[in-house]
């Protein structure tokens, strides 16, 4: 029987030519991050199933249909379907939140879901996503809205918009609740099966229900706005002002519950209308209870996660820019042994300085070494043969404008050739400066 080495329904390979695209929204990602206060954490890739049942909460589609759960020998685990659960689990297990609040912490992660994969909506995805625990005012809301909405922008992102919403708390939900399920009971027999059962549990969840019917039921629903209590309410009006303070532009969207449990006061999304029915590619808002159902204190908290397979698709039809790849600095194009030799010791002394440095691994000949430098983008190329090195000097050639220099072959050669690449280089990256915006962050690579 042939074996199946096709990759499974869902999951993606990333290639190498695509992969700057990656290191273009997370490079960007870390850094918006870091000039917010925020600091990287990695957890782990699956956690214990309850975990996920106390906090995504029992009546979601997470985790009613789309978890990975596995049984390895005597105990159950589950693939993170988000981020959020495991990130508060290491917060509490180490301690993090007995430091200096607020606790600011970001992490780039894939996520495992079953789900039905189309465009946008995989089996395994990724998030850049934050938390931030410890700050209950609506002052930490809009820096979270903030560093999202800096993120976009920093991407190029055009015509994504940002829906706010508040579901109140659990004395202003109550009510709500109530008035939902009072609602929703004049029309159960026309809801899907699993509506039913939520109109029982947790009637809130059928607003986030994804079949056509159900959403058309809900759109004469009571919205939460109507029954939010006094401290809600303040908290939401005062993120509205803050805002409009940093010139964010927002629509109140009543009809945002999202699809995780743990939510509180504010929800919001970030949509663009260009990827269809997977528009959403950022979620989030407050959860205050979370923490202490997962058996922490009181420490209220809120944050957000991406989409980075949806954040790309929208990249890449709105033609946004990337950082581009650094190439090959210097190619040596050789003919014989010696030359080759020469080429390999003077390569790993140009790479100590920093510089991408290669030489012929395939035994090709002269011609199709150029031709092979010219692929991989070579911005110099060395031709080293008998004559270069009895004389002990080469021509150093300039790829873009054909100029040659001539440089010794001693040990002073990586110093002449910095000489040359940096004059040349500061022009072309002062040139790139100028075209393109993300050139001005600081680039270490
Ligand atoms: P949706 O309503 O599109 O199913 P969600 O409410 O389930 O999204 P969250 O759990 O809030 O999404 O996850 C945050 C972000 O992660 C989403 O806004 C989206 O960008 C991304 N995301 C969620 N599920 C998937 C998936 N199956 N494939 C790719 N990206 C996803
Ligand atoms: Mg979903």
């Amino acid at each position: 029987m042939a074996v199946n080495i096709k990759r499974p329904n869902g999951t993606e390979d990333i290639l190498p030519k695509d992969v700057h695209k990656w290191h273009t929204v997370e490079k960007i990602a870390r850094e918006t991050a870091a000039s917010f206060g925020f600091s990287e954490i990695r957890i782990p890739t699956f956690e214990n199933t309850d975990l996920f049942m106390r906090s995504v909460g029992e009546t979601t589609d997470v985790v009613q249909k789309e978890m990975y759960t596995v049984k390895a020998k005597e105990t159950e685990f589950t693939l993170r379907p988000e981020g959020t659960a495991g990130t508060i689990r290491t917060m509490l297990q180490n301690g993090l939140l007995n430091e200096a609040l607020p606790q600011r912490v970001y992490y780039i992660l894939s996520c495992f879901r079953h789900e039905r994969p189309q465009a946008g909506r995989l089996r395994e995805f990724h998030q850049f996503g934050l938390e931030m625990a410890g700050s209950k005012s609506p002052l930490a809301d809009a820096e979270v809205i903030s560093l999202a909405k800096t993120l976009l922008d920093r991407l190029e992102l055009k015509n994504i918009e940002l829906y706010i919403n508040s579901i109140g708390c659990p004395t202003c939900r109550a009510e709500y609740h109530k008035a939902l399920r009072a609602y929703f009971e004049t029309r159960k027999d026309e809801l899907c099966d699993t509506c039913k059962d939520r109109l029982e549990k947790n009637p809130m969840r059928i607003l986030d229900c994804k079949s056509p019917i159900c959403q058309e039921i809900g759109k004469d629903a009571p919205v939460i706005l109507d029954y939010l209590c006094e401290e809600c309410s303040d908290h939401f009006e005062k993120l509205k002002k803050y805002l409009t303070k940093l010139n964010i532009d927002f629509k109140v969207n009543p009809k945002i519950v999202r699809g995780l449990d743990y939510y509180t006061k504010t929800v919001f999304e970030f949509v663009t209308t260009e990827i269809g029915a997977q528009g959403t590619v950022c979620g989030g808002g407050r959860y205050d209870g979370l923490i202490e159902q997962l058996g922490g204190q009181h420490v209220p908290a809120l944050g957000f996660a991406m989409g980075i397979e949806r954040l790309l698709i929208v990249m890449d039809k709105q033609n946004c820019d990337y950082l581009e790849p650094r190439k090959c600095d210097i190619y040596f194009a050789t003919m014989g042994d010696e030359a080759l030799e020469e080429a390999m010791e003077l390569s790993k002394e140009l790479r100590e300085y920093g510089y991408f440095a290669e030489y012929d691994l395939m035994g090709r000949g002269l011609k199709a070494q150029m031709k092979y430098a010219n692929k991989i983008g070579a911005a110099f190329t060395v031709v080293l043969g008998e004559n270069e090195l009895n004389e002990g000097k080469a021509k150093v050639k300039n790829m873009k404008n054909g100029e040659e220099t001539e440089i010794r072959l001693n040990d002073k050669f990586t110093a002449a050739f910095e000489d040359i690449a940096m004059n040349e280089m500061m022009s072309f990256l002062e040139e790139e400066t100028e075209n393109s915006p993300l050139f001005s962050f600081n680039d270490n690579n």
